[in-house]
């Protein structure tokens, strides 16, 4: 959510910091722009997409070596060219770019509106600025120092970046709750919201941690906290590849990612699952083995698609571990004073690490005594870093805003978790461990077979791409499937779509039945698999047009489904690694041919970074 770019250094900054918003439009926005220092500011922005920014700026004078950009994710004031960022306060010498939210900013814009200051936007972030800019007038202080200032005052989050007309070397950073990474170039700097806009300059990177001040020059990065203390800059390599962040030939970063299925899957269970030893090694469990398996309850904090894999590893740890599982959306738990006892365990799953709702949930609940046990996939990302132990899931840098191969990889790490902490509780046998083993070591491979042909899964895609409405139907650990599955078509088809536990439907959805209804059953073989053959029956005896997932083999669902997509036998337990698959294809092909930009439909954002 929200795109940040600066750079500092010998470089023209223009064509830096637009590469760098390019590579940050999967994150999810409406509008960008940027402000150059050469002899004053140069301020340019535009709603819509960074290209019609880049066409807008034609013929203009982008000469500079220090400058800022921004994509945005409106929150305060609709998209519009006036309220794109970077703002630039009253008096026409400071511009900045922010992330976040700045919840207190109606009485601060009235003090300044008193004071005789004006606003062209609607947006918070123009108030946080003038404010800076006030505080430094009335102080006379340095920018840094009013910085400072404004920033103990105020309440929200945010990721800033801060550059003055008359210093055309410097640009100052600040963040709370919203991501900044600094690359270290020889003699420039690279600011940005994630590594991707900088992992072609420099490896070497720095993550600003949560209330502190950066002032970063070409040969120069000072880090402090708001005390005014100078902090160590810890500096990071980024084990990451340029090629993990471009399209590699296929048409969209959503397919290439569900292609790359096998290949991240098996790098999640590398090294963990050995199968020809009959072990899992995780040392993020094993470290902390005994508040892992004598937790008297386990809560999943999770948002989206990430809750959906807390909702499948609830059957897997109820089942193998014996312990109770809650699982909560982050946004609904952190509000509601959860009861949290010490010595109960929370797993927070984020795809970015970064999701506002998880990680202040989070915090609520570490400052009551639980354990945190970070699910994530981006490395050294917030919720990892504030997570007394974890294990990253490596699905690689995930670009298409509906999360596919983040899930997976999710599923994978809960799996491996969940077979771990059975069978180091005894909750689990061992000759059950070693068959669950050996399934999910199985699992890529039977990925692989799943994607080798589509062509079957487009042709359905094509015949329901008009329907208004789909219903995804599943049971036991193919219940949280079907509700993946609805969010994702909804996501980029923009097709109303629900998911429904398959048994549960009778109690409602089963009014909605007629035959212009696709209903899609995940119903593989699994010891729920004679009740959803009735719950295919009901669907049919009302003309409802049934899509099913089933089982490599089966006879029985496809002669009563008007389409079926089969996937390759495994056990129950791990089955929702492959189920999935023919789902997020379904919702790729029929929002390709709706003509919807899958990788960047309307309104979402990848990394939900405001509450
Ligand atoms: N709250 C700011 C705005 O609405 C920043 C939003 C963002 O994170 O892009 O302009």
């Amino acid at each position: 959510m929200c795109g940040i770019v600066g750079y500092t250094g010998s470089r023209e900054a223009y064509p830096v910091i637009l590469k760098g918003l390019k590579r940050l439009e999967y994150r999810g926005y409406d509008s960008s722009g940027v402000a150059l220092i050469n002899n004053g500011l140069k301020v340019y922005k535009k709603k819509g997409k960074v290209a019609e920014l880049e066409e807008s700026v034609i013929g203009k004078d982008l000469h500079a070596h220090v400058g800022i950009g921004h994509t945005r994710w409106a929150t305060h004031g609709e998209p519009s060219d006036r309220n794109a960022h970077p703002h630039v306060s009253n008096s026409g010498q400071l511009a900045m770019i922010h992330n976040g939210i700045i919840e207190n900013y109606v009485p601060i814009k009235n003090d300044l509106l008193k004071k005789g200051y004006t606003f062209s936007s609607d947006t918070d972030t123009e108030v946080l600025l003038n404010f800076i800019e006030d505080i430094k007038k009335n102080n006379n202080c340095t920018l840094e120092e009013a910085l400072r200032i404004a920033l103990k005052r105020i309440v929200g989050a945010y990721c800033i970046l801060l550059v003055a007309a008359d210093d055309p070397e410097t640009i100052i950073a600040a963040r709370k709750g919203s991501p900044l990474v600094i690359g270290i170039g020889k003699g420039e700097h690279f600011l940005a919201s994630d590594a991707s806009p900088i992992i072609e300059y420099t490896k070497e990177v720095v993550y600003v941690n949560d209330y502190e001040i950066a002032i970063v020059r070409p040969d120069e990065l000072i880090l402090k906290n708001l005390g005014n203390e100078k902090q160590t800059p810890f500096i990071t390599k980024l084990d990451m590849e340029l090629a993990a962040i471009e399209k590699g030939g296929y048409d969209h970063f959503m397919i290439k990612e569900i292609h790359e299925q096998p290949d991240t899957i098996h790098d999640c269970l590398r090294g963990r699952l050995l199968a020809e030893h009959g072990q899992i090694v995780m040392s993020g469990i094993e470290d902390h083995l005994e508040a892992l398996t004598q937790a008297q309850r386990i809560v999943i904090v999770a948002c989206g698609t990430s809750w959906h894999a807390g909702l499948i590893a609830e059957y897997m740890i109820e089942e193998l571990c014996r312990i109770p599982v809650e699982v909560e959306y982050a946004s609904e738990f952190r509000y509601r004073n959860p009861i949290i006892h010490k010595g109960d365990v929370i797993i927070a799953i984020s795809q970015s690490g970064e999701t506002a709702d998880t990680l202040v949930a989070l915090e609520k609940a570490k400052e009551q005594g639980a354990f945190i046990f970070g699910v994530v996939n981006a490395v050294c990302s917030s919720i990892a870093r504030i997570s007394h132990a974890g294990a990253y899931t490596h699905a690689g840098p995930e670009i298409g805003v509906a999360s596919t191969k983040a899930f997976t990889g999710q599923l994978a790490v809960l799996a491996m978790m969940a077979l771990k902490i059975g069978y180091s509780k005894g909750t689990l046998s061992h000759e059950r461990y070693l068959q669950l083993i050996n399934e999910l070591n199985a699992i890529p491979e039977k990925v692989k077979e799943i994607l080798q042909d589509t062509s079957h899964i487009q042709a359905i895609a094509t015949k329901y791409k008009d329907a208004h409405d789909f219903l995804f139907l599943g049971r036991g650990y193919n219940f949280p499937v079907a509700l993946e599955g609805a969010l994702k078509l909804k996501e980029i088809s923009y097709i109303h779509a629900e998911g429904y536990p398959a048994a549960e439907m009778k109690h409602g959805p089963i009014a909605l039945v007629d035959e212009n209804l696709p209903v899609l059953f995940v119903a593989t073989k699994d010891s729920y698999y004679e009740k959803i053959v009735s719950n295919v029956q009901e669907i049919k005896a009302r003309k409802g047009k049934v899509i099913a997932v089933a089982t490599s083999g089966d006879t029985v669902i496809p002669s009563m489904a008007n389409d079926t997509i089969f996937v390759p036998d495994t056990d129950e337990v791990i089955a929702p690694l492959l189920s999935v698959i023919p789902l997020q294809l379904l919702s790729y092909y029929v929002g390709i041919a709706k003509g919807i930009d899958v990788d960047k439909p309307r309104n979402l954002a990848k990394s939900v970074t405001v509450e």
